[in-house]
Order: C-alpha cells, then structure tokens, then sequence
C-alpha cells in the first residue's frame, strides 16, 4: 500500500510521522517514507509493506495531509507505476535532474583504453555543451580473450579528465561488487571531481547478487539495461532488486533484443517499448542505439541507422541516450564499427535535439485529442 502525501508536506514533518506511528499499528507492517524531488516540488510516499491485506484504505484517506491512497497490485512495487500514481519518479544528481520529462545525451567511449582518447572524448563534449558521458572500465566480454577493460587503474584519469573538460557524471559498467567500492574510492581519492552512473550491462540483467548490491548503497544512481534474452516483465522483476534494496534513483535502459528477426542490427532494435517503460514504471528511460544496431552503415537517405534508431527512441519520448563515439575507431579495442566519430558529434546533438523538439511538439498536439482507449 502507498499513502502519498499531499504537495510539499516534507519526509520529516509530523505529518509523516502520524501517518507511520498509525501504519505501524497493525501487526507485521513496516513502512518505509520516500522523498521525490520533481523540478518543482517534492513528493512524499509511505509505503507500507508486510500484512497490508487487512488495512484499510479509509483510515488513511481521512487524514487531511493524505493526498491519495494506493492499492499496490503488481509486483515490482518499488519501481511499478500504480493506479492513480501520475508522477514520474525522478531524482537529482551531481546538479542534473534524470526524469521521465528530462533529456540527456552520454556520447562516449564503449571502453577506455587510453588517456589520450579519454581526453580527446571529454574535450570534444565540452566543446558541444555537453556534461555526461559513457566511459566503460570493465567490460564484460563474449570471450575471455578479448580486452577485458582497464579496470580501476584508468579510473584515476578518467575521473581527473571529466572534472577538468565539466562532466558532471559518467555512466561506468560494473560486473562485481568490487568495482562498485573502487568507484566509489576512486571517486573520492580524485576528490569528487565528477559523479558515476553504475550501469549494468544486458549480461548480468538478472545477476540478482549484483543488483542487491548497487540497490543497497545509495551513494550512486544506477542504469540498468534491459536482459537482451529474458521479457521485459521478468526485466522489471529484476531492476526491482535495486529499488527494494533503497536505492531508487534508476534509469531503465534499451538496447535492443537478441534475435536473429533483427538481423541485419546486432539486436533487434526495441525503441517501440519507451511508452511501455514509462507506463509501467516511473523511472526515466534511456536507450542505446549503438548497441542495438552494432555498426555504423549508411542509409540510403544519408543517416546512419544509429542515427534513425536514435530518433525512434526519441520520437517515443526516450529521457536518455547512450552512444558510443572514439576518436579513431580503427584503434578501438573494443565495438569500433559502431562508434561515431568526433567530427560527427555536433550534427549528431543537432539531430537530436530537432527529434526530441518534435517529441515535445507531438506531446503538446497530443493534448487538443482526447484519445478512446480501452480500460
Ligand atoms: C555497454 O554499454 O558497454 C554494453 C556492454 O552494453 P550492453 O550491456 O547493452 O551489451
Ligand atoms: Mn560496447
């Protein structure tokens, strides 16, 4: 059960804690209070967890700092959008705001392998206005003999190099719990000069010890990418064990699924399922054209299909893009033939910027139709 607050009544206030004092009546119910910075307001929810068939709803709604009391039904309670919950749930970090109404692009390396391209990188994004990046540590490869990463001795200068050309967060796999601490020190030994996204990578999707340790600590929000081979509901049941461990500031990430139906893309791009995440969930949604398309080839039209699965993504209300760039792909030691190339950054961010204007537009003509849709 989910009592939500009205507007601006604060975790902290009396209000609150009435509300949890009388939750806490009833035998086996816990209850945990979570805080919802939007850009303009925060919302409070208390949830009530354990027993909660025997509560009843009335006694809440009584209350005149309860807004609205919601039966939760499904089972990725945390991360689930219930009946009646309108707000999406975004969080703020390092100064950004990561929304289901917000937009970023993270263009970067797929896997660090040097100084010199990490520079190259983060300059070139400065030089476009743009403040966070994909810089990959680790990676987890399809065999043990190719590059596995540098692993936490690059993270030294990564970390110097964003805080020097101002990304402000970095979105770096993790594939152990190890890494998560040597992020984290890492971050703290460079002192703080940028901030981390742990993403989790397709292949651990449903690595649930993993997901428990990057939902338990709360220093660092967490990307997680949706399981190339598993369904999109057993994805939501896992990405749940981030948020049932505390941890709630999420983006829900798609890179395309694998089957050979999307040949000739490395996966079959799955851009179509924005809505449905932002639906279903209240988290922000990010996709990852480079990923899912698996080469740079040029249509016809003069676009690459990184470039037209980035626009479907985007066109369908998509929060965040994840895409690889290198300075010289031929050098990559890991995805070269997808990675754009520095030149070709500006027309990419120009590119997208008219797609998501178009998305903002359709979302304003959206509102002179009242659409019949079937409960
Ligand atoms: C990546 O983003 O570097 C990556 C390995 O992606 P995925 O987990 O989607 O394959
Ligand atoms: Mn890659």
């Amino acid at each position: 059960m989910i009592i939500v607050m009205k507007a601006d009544i604060r975790p902290d206030s009396d209000e609150v804690r009435e509300v949890v004092k009388a939750a806490e009546r009833y035998p086996k119910v816990t209850t945990e209070v979570r805080a919802i910075e939007g850009a303009t307001r925060c919302l409070t929810e208390v949830y009530l967890l354990g027993s909660t068939g025997v509560v009843p709803l009335d006694i809440f709604e009584e209350y005149s700092a309860v807004e609205k009391v919601i039966r939760i039904r499904e089972k990725y309670r945390s991360i689930g959008r219930h009946e009646g919950q309108a707000e999406s749930v975004g969080f703020e970090y390092q100064g950004l705001h990561f929304g289901q109404d917000t937009f970023h692009i993270f263009p970067g390396l797929c896997a660090v392998d040097n100084p010199e391209h990490t520079e190259l990188m983060f300059q070139a994004l400065q030089d476009v206005g743009i403040e966070t990046a994909r810089a990959g540590a680790y990676k987890p490869r399809t065999s043990p003999y190719d590059f596995q990463g540098l692993g936490h001795k690059c993270l030294p200068y990564v970390f110097e190099l964003a805080g020097k050309y101002g990304i402000k967060v970095v979105s770096m796999e993790v594939t152990h719990e190890t890494q998560v601490e040597e992020i984290i020190q890492g971050l703290q030994q460079a002192g703080n000069p940028t901030g981390v996204m742990l993403q989790i990578g397709t292949r651990n999707a449903q690595n649930f010890e993993l997901l428990k340790i990057v939902g338990q600590q709360n220093e660092l929000p967490v990307l997680y990418k949706r399981g190339m081979g598993i369904t999109l509901e057993e994805s939501f049941n896992a990405c749940e064990y981030i948020a049932s461990g505390g941890n709630h500031r999420i983006v829900f990430c798609l890179r395309g699924m694998k089957t050979n139906l999307g040949d000739p893309h490395r996966n079959f791009v799955d851009f179509a399922h924005v809505p449905v995440v932002k639906r279903v969930t209240r988290l922000p949604v990010c996709v990852d054209p480079s990923h899912s398309v698996g080469r740079k080839v040029l249509a016809p039209d003069g676009l690459t299909d990184i470039h037209h699965a980035t626009a479907q993504g985007i066109i369908a209300g998509a929060n965040m893009v994840l895409v690889d760039f290198h300075p010289r792909p031929e050098l990559a030691l890991c995805d070269g033939p997808q990675a754009l190339l520095i030149p070709e950054l500006q027309h990419f961010v120009d590119d997208v910027n008219l797609v998501r204007n178009s998305y903002l537009e359709r979302v304003e003509l959206a509102k002179s139709c009242q659409f019949a849709v079937e409960a």
